[in-house]
């Protein structure tokens, strides 16, 4: 079968906006509250609260910022060792280089992609002066956190959620960005919900939240004049910002069924295929904010005798003839050559769970306006690539 290129792109993820965004952010400027305090500020950490369940709700400037002060709450300061998914995105784990902290990666484990509790607590046996544990939900798929949580527990260290990719997703019915001291959402472009870029800190705890807010606004202290004590940041974010955010919000549930269609149509229809899809704990509800899928070991590898050789970039060059995007998996972080320095602890002795997910898979395009017609389509182009034709 010939396919033809689309004319506009296949994203793997982009934002989707509605009319109420526009509302609420021309209610800023009728208003002129315009910068960084008005109703779209306050209603956006209200709403997150109410829907995640959780007291405190810091609006900033971008996820990245919220892990930023997450890593300061959790006291984390030079040479303290912070113990950090290792198949994420590098903005889970750059904070702890800011305060001068030391990563410590931690392999995946094969159920979620996320961090292996088994790993973890060979870890803390290794090194169990550890300060703090941040945990990434890959892809929107909680990772175990109970275990982690327990673990957590047991060696008296901080956890950190880093729940950018998983708003809306449910651990055994609880909200991930509930589980760590301190919780961390990001509303970038490319999330299940954007502000167009943006993100908040997440916490039960009010007096950590304040002192965010305070870091987060320069650390004036409270004199008429301007007085520091402390190192601040300009972190904060807009109001005009926060109303798109709070008409995106409105769309949450939307945007994640929409998702999981999406996830589910590439499950049913690349069933017959060498694969597997990012998978998850079954009581679990991801929310789905990329699919990705799995190639065989021995396909991938060129040991099979039924299929021929296919490798994700293959897929992934293939896909990109026809202007559709796709993604490796994130490369881990004890892989990039800025953390060749830092230590990598694994469950097993010589394995690399996190090294194995990045040479077999690839991220597919999950943009929820992708219409039913053009996903046929790119499930018919990964067909092609195993030799598989209609
Ligand atoms: C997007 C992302 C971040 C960073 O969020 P920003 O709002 O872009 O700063 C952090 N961690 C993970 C896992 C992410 O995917």
């Amino acid at each position: 079968m010939e396919f033809e290129r689309f004319e506009s792109r296949v994203w793997l993820s982009s934002p989707t906006m509605h009319e109420d965004e526009q509302f609420f952010v021309k209610n800023a400027f009728d208003t002129n509250w315009v910068s960084t305090i008005g109703e779209n500020l306050d209603q956006l950490e209200k709403g997150i609260g109410e829907y995640v369940g959780c007291k405190e709700v810091v609006a900033l400037g971008a996820g990245t910022e919220a892990i930023h002060l997450a890593v300061k709450l959790a006291g984390v300061g030079r040479g303290d060792k912070v113990m950090c998914s290792d198949v994420t995105f590098a903005a889970t784990v750059n904070p702890v280089s800011y305060e001068n902290g030391e990563q410590i990666f931690i392999d995946s484990e094969r159920d979620t992609w996320n961090m292996d509790p088994v790993a973890l607590e060979k870890a803390f046996s290794m090194y169990p002066d550890t300060k703090a544990v941040i945990v990434a939900n890959l892809y929107g798929t909680p990772a175990k956190l109970d275990e982690i949580k327990e673990i957590c527990e047991k060696y008296h260290a901080v956890l950190i959620e880093d729940a950018a990719e998983s708003l809306g997703a449910t651990f055994r019915g609880k909200q991930t960005g509930t589980f760590g001291k301190y919780n961390i959402i990001s509303f970038n472009g490319n999330k299940i919900i954007t502000c167009s870029g943006g993100g908040a800190l997440l916490t039960d705890d009010k007096e950590g939240a304040d002192k965010a807010r305070f870091w987060a606004t320069q650390a004036k202290e409270s004199f008429p004049w301007y007085q520091h004590k402390e190192i601040g940041y300009n972190y904060r974010m807009s109001n005009i910002v926060a109303g798109i955010g709070r008409g995106q919000l409105i769309h949450l549930d939307e945007h994640k069924k929409r998702k999981k269609d999406i996830y589910m149509r590439y499950k049913e229809g690349l069933k017959n295929l060498p694969i597997s899809m990012n998978p998850y704990l079954i009581d679990t509800e991801p929310n789905f904010w990329l699919s990705c899928l799995l190639i065989d070991r021995e396909v991938s590898e060129g040991k099979s005798v039924e299929w021929k050789r296919v490798t994700p970039d293959m897929i992934r060059e293939k896909l990109e003839e026809y202007n559709v995007e796709s993604r490796p998996i994130w490369k881990p972080m004890h892989m990039q050559p800025v953390y060749e320095d830092r230590k990598f602890v694994t469950a097993e002795e010589g394995e690399d769970v996190g090294a194995d997910l990045f040479a077999r898979g690839l991220c597919l395009p999950s943009d929820i306006k992708m219409t039913e017609d053009t996903q046929d389509v790119v499930i018919e182009m990964i067909k092609s690539c195993f030799g598989l034709v209609i």
